[in-house]
C-alpha cells in the first residue's frame, strides 16, 4: 500500500510521508517552483505601464546646462 505522488517539478515519484514540502518531493523542488513564479512575475513584459512610464521619461529634458 504505498500511496506515492508524483513531483510536478522533476517529475519523480515519491513517498508523500517522506517529504515536508508538499506536494513536491523535496525542499528542492519547492523552492524551484517558488522562482518560476517569481521569474514569470519579473520576467512578463507589462505593455500597458512600461509605455507610461517611457513616454514619462522622454518628456524630461535632458540638456539643462
Ligand atoms: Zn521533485
Amino acid at each position: 500500500m504505498m500511496a506515492t505522488l508524483r513531483c510536478p517539478i522533476c517529475g519523480k515519484q515519491f513517498d508523500p510521508e517522506t517529504t515536508d514540502a508538499m506536494p513536491f518531493c523535496s525542499r528542492r523542488c519547492k523552492l524551484i517552483d517558488l522562482r518560476r513564479w517569481l521569474d514569470e512575475e519579473y520576467g512578463l513584459p507589462m505593455p500597458r505601464d512600461a509605455d507610461e512610464d517611457e513616454e514619462d521619461e522622454w518628456k524630461v529634458p535632458e540638456d539643462e546646462e
